[in-house]
C-alpha cells in the first residue's frame, strides 16, 4: 500500500515538473530574445562618444516588414545590429538558409544571421542611401559565437569592435541620419503584427500570389535550379527558392527576434 501510494506520488510530481518545463519553454523563446536584447542595449549605452542607438525598431517596405534589433550610430558609421541569445555551440556557413544551436541531444535552428541582417542593411541603405558607411554586426549574447565571420562577435567585444572603427562622418551627420530613420519606423508594427506579416506573406506566396506586387508567381528555371518569379519582371524583381519553400516557417518564432 505505502508503496503504492510512494509511486503514484513520485509519477504525478514527475509528470508536473515535466509539463511545467514544456510550458517553461515555450513561453520563453520571445523572452529569451528581449532579454538578449537587453544585455546588446545596456552594453551600446555604455559606449562613451558621440553617438545614437536606436532599439527595437520596425520597418515596412515593397519587401515587406522588418525588424531591426538596434541600430548604432556614431561618427564611425552606421552598425546594423542583430542580436543572437541562443545556448548552444553554433554551425553554419555564409551561405546556409539556416544556421543550428547544438546544445546536448537538441538542435535548434535558426534563419542564417548574416543573411538576415544583410536583409536588414538593405531596409536601411533604402532610408538614408548609400553616402554613408553601414557595417552589419551579429552578436552573441552568450558569448558562443562562431569563429571566423567578418561582423559576428561576442557580447564582451562588441564595444571594442565599434570602437575598432575609424571615424568617418561629420558629427553632425549622426542625429540627421538618427532623424531620417526614426522617421521612417513603422509606428504601427510591433512584434506580433510583424510576425503575421510574415505568415502572410508565405500564404500569398503558396497561393502563387506575388507579396509585393500582387503579380501571378511563375516557375523559373535558373542557375541554382527552380525558382518562382513574378510575372512582372523585370518591373517586379520578386524571386523565391522552390527548394525547401516551407521549412523555415516549421522552425521556431525566435527565428525572427
Ligand atoms: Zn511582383
Amino acid at each position: 500500500m505505502v508503496i503504492v501510494l510512494f509511486l503514484i506520488i513520485l509519477i504525478s510530481l514527475f509528470s508536473i515538473t515535466h509539463w511545467s518545463l514544456k510550458g517553461y519553454r515555450k513561453k520563453s523563446e520571445e523572452d529569451l530574445g528581449n532579454e538578449g536584447e537587453a544585455k546588446v542595449a545596456a552594453s551600446l549605452s555604455k559606449i562613451s562618444e558621440y553617438n545614437a542607438i536606436i532599439n527595437n525598431s520596425y520597418f515596412s517596405d515593397y519587401a515587406g516588414t522588418h525588424q531591426i534589433d538596434h541600430i548604432y550610430i556614431s561618427r564611425r558609421g552606421v552598425f546594423i545590429i542583430e542580436t543572437k541569445n541562443i545556448s548552444g555551440s553554433i554551425k553554419g556557413d555564409y551561405q546556409d538558409a539556416k544556421w543550428s544551436a547544438f546544445l546536448g541531444k537538441e538542435i535548434h535552428s535558426f534563419i542564417n544571421p548574416i543573411k538576415q541582417n544583410e536583409g536588414h542593411i538593405r531596409v536601411i541603405e533604402r532610408i538614408i542611401g548609400n553616402r554613408y558607411p553601414i557595417y552589419s554586426i551579429v552578436v552573441f549574447a552568450r558569448n558562443n559565437a562562431p569563429y571566423g565571420f567578418d561582423g559576428v562577435i561576442n557580447l564582451y567585444s562588441l564595444k571594442s569592435h565599434i570602437l575598432g572603427y575609424p571615424e568617418q562622418i561629420e558629427s553632425g551627420d549622426v542625429m540627421d541620419i538618427s532623424a531620417l530613420i526614426k522617421s521612417a519606423i513603422d509606428k504601427n508594427l510591433n512584434h506580433e503584427r510583424h510576425v503575421n506579416a510574415i505568415y502572410e506573406r508565405e500564404r500569398r506566396i503558396e497561393n502563387g500570389i506575388c507579396p509585393i506586387c500582387g503579380g501571378l508567381l511563375i516557375m523559373r528555371e535558373g542557375r541554382y535550379g527552380k525558382f518562382l518569379g513574378c510575372e512582372n519582371y523585370p518591373r517586379c524583381k520578386f524571386t523565391h527558392r522552390v527548394k525547401k519553400r516551407h521549412s523555415f516557417l516549421k522552425g521556431n518564432l525566435c527565428s525572427w527576434l
